[in-house]
């Protein structure tokens, strides 16, 4: 006789993305792993006096996303401090200070504006935020982290720890407005110790879990998170998946205390040692081979070849996993004749982002093995008068070649960066990419962000197809994204999403 099952999803299309076109009636998890996939009679065998049955509404049924590039801290700073993304002025910008500020007794922080979507396009000043509040702190964080805007009372408390060219005046006077070396005070001072980290952590993995995803590789430098994501497992508190990728400057430490990709428990592992060979599009600091077409440099190197090359010396030796930050084509390509003296498969080498590639440099992809993290959210970037045109000009088209790279056997993990958090919004910009060479089929995105996933973190054996023997994470939604057309995709709704056979997130 065999065992029930813990949980039975009926009424459903199952999707298993483990064959094209494989579809089922229903799923059965026992244990936290997937013991049948099949017709309803023969799922419905397992059902016992105390199985959970979850009748789908005739939804769909997928492996559950692994987002392969995350910061959820920020995303967590989003859900709990003031959100600045998405406002469309600076008033409104103050209007959400306002709000935060009634809310909490401390210091008001806010995240994310920017200034250049807005029709006033100037920073926020030290009026405005005085404006909120002239009794405590109030910082409002520009998206890109390198600028912040502070009121009167927070000038006076950490002005002696800027570097007075870094702090903006306007006839002598402080605006308000700090840029780079000045920001790291504020950073410092507003640093989240392990309870607040705990907190954002939280409130991260509720949104993420509400999207449908049940796994990240998240990006870890100077942060409490690596202690919290355990704390939060051994208190049987994590729905998610997380593994860590520690910044290049813990990499030292990791390799001492004996750490390797892998280690860890089901729910908490050690990815990768993640460095950085440029900087980004926007910023014209991504290492480009000919100049942008709104400017004349080349951009710059954050890590120049040769160091890279010691660096993953040092990770690959200790069996660790590597990852390089690298954008432009000059750094995909260096990136590349570094991971070209490995053995890039047996780690799951990878290179983040991997955004201007010319024919020449997917071919070079295949060669390598190397994983390609991307991030099909980016392409909303990439159309006919967006910031990869101005920065690129005809060059754009060779941005985000998805298609190709996985025409030529390039492994694609799809991951958002989280910007936004979000794996539906990301498929529906891959099936709806404006060049054929980036466009991929609906199955094709969906397995980019579940089995892409899984095969950079070496469980394609465990996770990231809906079949027996693999891990119970599964996600419910609403619409079929076979059914509806590309640019609804982002609209659908997730109903359930499963962790480990467990039911962490049930819509309404
Ligand atoms: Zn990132």
């Amino acid at each position: 006789m065999t065992e029930p099952a813990d949980l039975l999803l009926t009424n459903a299309t199952v999707h298993t993305l483990a064959r094209p076109d494989e579809t089922h009636e229903a799923v059965a998890v026992r244990d936290g792993r997937i013991v049948r996939v099949g017709d309803a009679f023969k799922v419905s065998l397992l059902r016992g006096v105390e199985t959970e049955v979850i009748d789908c509404g005739g939804g769909v049924v997928l492996p559950g996303f692994v987002d392969a590039h995350t910061h959820l801290e920020m995303v967590g700073r989003h859900l709990v401090h003031a959100d600045l993304r998405g406002v469309d002025s600076p008033a409104a910008a103050v209007d959400r200070l306002r709000e935060r500020a009634a809310e909490t007794d401390g210091p008001v922080l806010g995240y994310g504006y920017d200034e250049s979507t807005w029709d006033e396009a100037r920073y926020l000043t030290r009026a405005d935020l005085d404006s909120v509040t002239e009794d405590r702190p109030v910082v409002a964080f520009r998206e890109d982290m390198h600028t912040a805007s502070v009121n009167s009372v927070a000038l006076d408390r950490y002005r002696a720890a800027m570097p007075d060219g870094d702090v903006h005046t306007e006839d002598g006077e402080p605006t308000g407005v700090v840029v780079e070396e000045a920001v790291g005070p504020l950073f410092d001072a507003f640093d989240p110790g392990v309870a607040e980290t705990a907190d954002l952590v939280r409130a991260a993995q509720e949104r993420a879990n509400a999207l449908g995803v049940t796994a990240v590789h998240d990006m870890c430098r100077g942060s409490h998170k690596p202690r919290v994501y355990r704390d939060l497992d051994d208190a049987g508190e994590l729905t998610l998946r997380v593994r860590i990728n520690y910044w290049i400057d813990h990499a030292a430490a990791v390799v001492e205390t004996g750490l390797r990709s892998g280690h860890g428990s089901e729910m908490v592992e050690v990815g990768a040692i993640k460095s950085f060979t440029d900087g980004s599009l926007g910023g014209r600091t991504a290492k480009l081979t000919e100049p942008y077409a709104d400017g004349d440099e080349t951009g710059q190197w954050v890590v120049d070849p040769e160091e890279l090359a010691e660096e993953v010396d040092r990770a690959a030796d200790a069996d660790l996993q590597f990852t390089a930050h690298a954008i432009g084509d000059a750094a995909v390509d260096a990136t590349l004749d570094v991971l070209a003296d490995h053995d890039a498969e047996r780690l799951r080498h990878r290179v983040e982002h991997a955004e201007l590639l010319p024919d020449d440099l997917v071919e070079r992809f295949a060669e390598v093995g190397a994983v390609a993290s991307v991030q099909p959210n980016f392409l909303k970037w990439a159309r006919e008068g967006g910031l990869y045109e101005s920065r690129l000009g005809e060059r754009r088209r060779e941005v985000m070649p998805f298609r190709d790279l996985l025409d030529a056997g390039v492994p694609l993990a799809f991951g958002s960066d989280c910007m936004p958090l979000d794996p539906l919004f990301g498929v529906q910009q891959a099936v709806t990419a404006p060049e054929a060479r980036q466009r991929l089929s609906v199955t094709e995105a969906l397995r980019a962000y579940t089995l892409g996933g899984a095969y950079a973190a070496g469980a394609e054996t465990e996770a990231g197809t809906v079949e027996p023997g693999k891990r119970g994470d599964l996600v419910v939604l609403a619409d079929s994204p076979w059914a509806v057309d590309g640019d609804q995709i982002g609209d659908i709704d997730v109903t359930h999403t499963i962790v480990d056979g467990a039911v962490v997130y049930r819509d309404g």
